[in-house]
């Protein structure tokens, strides 16, 4: 997952809803004695977290913001004729304050929070939202925006200030700009809940997360636990100060560690605390606020003149439609759900040659499969994670792939100042030795970390502005016990190429404009990069390469490398179901029209999830609508789809590589130039068929999936 920034204007924002603003308030209590007042003198403008407090962040994102609101008026209020440069390039040089403060805040406030930031985060909500809507709601700023977009084609811009005209201009009018004045009132009410709405669900979900932990006093109810994860869940009940035994609960409806218990009740509570987690009547009942929230986002469609949430946001994306997504989606539906029925078949049998006498659930699903896997493929998850070494796996395969296709080169640099002990810093050199970019990695989990993983950046690559990227990367692997060796599954291995991918798309940005940089793409586009890099994870040249025991540096044994292999698509039905569930699911609640009423969340869920045919006993969807982050707190809103749409790209993608040699500079640097380098500066779906010859198709991900079968 990536976090994104909503708006291009207004870097490093999360995607919060809109108010009135203290314009002067703010500025007194802000002065030369925060650390944000001047641009950071370390390398990269890295932030100085050695110097930053938690209370320097809300005077500073408030001068910020202030700051970009002057910068902004001066512009409008130019007595000289609207230009590209006096309008557009002017724009792009303003809120420099606001970009470094906030970058910093939004990478601590996800990944390493607390009560005070919490505060700041609901404070500076609906402040943000009014921000973007101060600068998409000035008239007399949009009128100059819409001068110089209407003179367009006679003006010989450079395709990539021609791109800057046209994609802020739809910016602005995607956010209101042509509304009348009362409508706009309207919209910023709207934003403004709809920011504070958002906010609350993400401190309510934390909490709930939380305290839906599971815990046992004693190792009877682990049974079938390692020794290292019986360790692992002490600590994590020490940490809260609690005797016995600690599972913290991961963000998806899914639990990892259910593959490795073997009581049953266990299994059925744990999955229970996870499928309820935001819904027990409490304080952190989420279910108000969502409901709330789906009614807001369709009444704000209707004012913008769309008929839905969904039609307002896929307008701008590769799809263009939500018909062209749900299309997309419905097809794939039979596919995965006869591949899930046939992987359930195989797991029923194990549970009755067992002689369990019940009906597969979806609490026993990751255990029972597990034992399915090692019967057909002879694959123990507890044989392969020794070869998996965090270090290993990062240093060795992630980085090492990256130089094989790239020729970038990475030295860990111990002197940049970090947010949390955890966390490491690398200097990445181009092939000239040429500073790159700075990457970040925060991999371990923490009970004060948001749930998942994501990339974002501190600072974004821009000519105009001479920056170059601070990228970083954020997952929540289990922390090993102090003084054991950190070793991950194979789908955290396939997690940590997933980030880098986002973390390349960054690092090799080479844009002019701070808008059309990097990862500020559509996001249909935007896991693109990610899930193709995780092809290179069981790419032999690679997987051979890091895939060392921790303690004998012997590679992993050729037939357990097999094994792997062809266990690779064992699982997938459950997965593309459980996937396509929650994209169905997401897209159902943002396709509503502003006529529907307030809705009864599992109520909705559940005639949603039928009308599609996913609502399905032992595979339920990877979210539920009640701790679903990514859609009503993350800026996915009817945009889950996305990562099976790149998924059709990625693999499209791969198999150009692989028809092309595969693994090799020229290849990478083929795909830098014309892909990763390329931002937002051109139309997507041209820049993708520019470089792959053709529109992709979505053979490729059927035969990847080992889905052709199916069809
Ligand atoms: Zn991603």
């Amino acid at each position: 997952m990536l976090k994104h920034m909503t708006l291009p204007l207004i870097a490093g924002a999360l995607a919060f809803g809109a108010a009135h603003l203290p314009a002067h308030a703010a500025d007194a209590a802000f002065g030369p004695a925060n650390p944000f007042y001047a641009p950071s003198s370390l390398p990269f403008h890295a932030p100085p977290f050695d110097l930053i407090k938690d209370d320097d962040y809300q005077p500073a994102i408030e001068a910020g913001m202030a700051e970009q609101l002057r910068e902004m008026q001066a512009i409008a209020d130019n007595p000289h004729a609207p230009t590209f440069e006096n309008t557009f390039v002017a724009m792009e040089k303003t809120g420099r304050l606001l970009q470094r403060a906030s970058a910093a805040f939004n990478g601590v406030a996800s990944a390493n929070t607390n009560p005070t930031l919490q505060k700041v985060r609901a404070s500076l909500a609906p402040k943000l939202a009014a921000h973007q809507d101060a600068i998409y709601l000035n008239e007399k700023l949009f009128a100059r925006v819409a001068a110089v977009y209407k003179e367009r084609a006679s003006l010989k811009l450079d395709p990539e200030s021609l791109r800057l005209v046209e994609v802020t201009y739809d910016e602005f009018v995607h956010s209101g700009a042509n509304l009348s004045p009362e409508d706009k009132a309207k919209l910023k009410q709207l934003n403004e809940e709809a920011s504070t709405l958002s906010n609350a669900f993400s401190t309510k979900l934390l909490a709930a997360t939380k305290d839906a932990a599971y815990t046992a006093a004693d190792k009877a109810a682990l049974a079938g636990m390692s020794e290292a994860q019986l360790t692992a869940a002490g600590q994590a009940a020490r940490a809260r100060n609690q005797q016995g035994y600690l599972l913290p609960l991961q963000n998806t409806t899914q639990q990892p560690d259910l593959a490795s218990l073997s009581n049953r009740l266990t299994r059925e509570t744990i999955f229970h605390n996870s499928w309820n987690r935001a819904e027990r009547g409490d304080a952190n009942d989420t279910r108000d606020t969502i409901a709330r929230l789906a009614q807001l986002r369709a009444q704000r469609a209707q004012l913008l003149g769309y008929s839905s949430h969904a039609a307002w946001k896929l307008e701008d994306q590769m799809a263009k439609t939500p018909e062209a997504a749900i299309a997309f989606m419905d097809a794939l539906v039979p596919v995965a759900t006869a591949k899930a029925a046939k992987e359930g078949q195989d797991i029923q049998q194990v549970i009755d040659a067992q002689h369990g006498g019940f009906t597969l659930q979806p609490w026993d699903w990751d255990y029972y499969s597990e034992q399915v896997r090692k019967a057909r493929y002879d694959l123990d998850e507890a044989q392969v994670k020794p070869y998996f070494e965090i270090n290993n796996v990062l240093e060795k395969g992630v980085f090492y792939a990256a130089t094989q296709l790239y020729g970038i080169t990475f030295t860990e640099r111990k002197d940049i100042p970090v947010y949390q002990p955890d966390v490491r810093v690398f200097e990445v050199f181009d092939v000239n030795s040429k500073p790159l970019a700075l990457f970040y990695c925060d991999y371990f989990k923490r009970d004060n970390k948001q749930g998942g993983a994501w990339m974002s950046e501190f600072v974004g690559q821009s000519k105009l502005l001479g920056t170059l990227p601070v990228i970083y990367n954020v997952a929540n692997l289990p922390k090993p016990a102090p003084g054991e060796p950190a070793l991950i599954s194979f789908s955290d291995v396939i997690t940590m190429f997933h980030e880098f991918g986002h973390a390349l798309h960054g690092m090799f940005s080479n844009t002019e404009y701070p808008s059309l940089s990097g990862t500020s793409t559509a996001r249909d586009f935007v896991e693109f990069p990610s899930q193709f890099n995780e092809h290179w994870a069981i790419y032999p040249a690679v997987f051979n390469h890091y895939a060392k025991h921790y303690q004998t540096g012997e590679p992993m044994p050729a037939e357990l490398v097999e094994k792997i292999k062809k266990a690779k698509n064992f699982n997938e039905g459950y997965q593309l179901t459980e996937l396509l569930a929650a994209a169905e699911l997401d897209m159902e609640w943002h396709a509503l029209p502003a006529s529907a009423p307030l809705q009864d969340p599992d109520a909705f869920e559940k005639s949603a999830l039928e009308k599609k045919h996913l609502w399905l006993t032992a595979v339920p969807p990877r979210y539920r609508s009640s701790y679903f982050s990514h859609i009503w707190a993350s800026g996915y809103s009817a945009g889950y789809y996305a990562y099976l749409w790149t998924e059709m790209l990625d693999d499209d993608a791969y198999q150009w590589f692989d028809d092309h040699g595969g693994l090799n500079r020229a290849n990478g640097d083929r795909f830098r130039s014309m892909v990763l380098s390329r931002g937002n500066t051109e139309d997507l779906s041209a820049l993708y068929a520019a470089w792959r010859g053709s529109a992709p198709h979505v053979d490729a991900m059927m035969k990847y999936r080992g889905l052709e079968d199916a069809r």
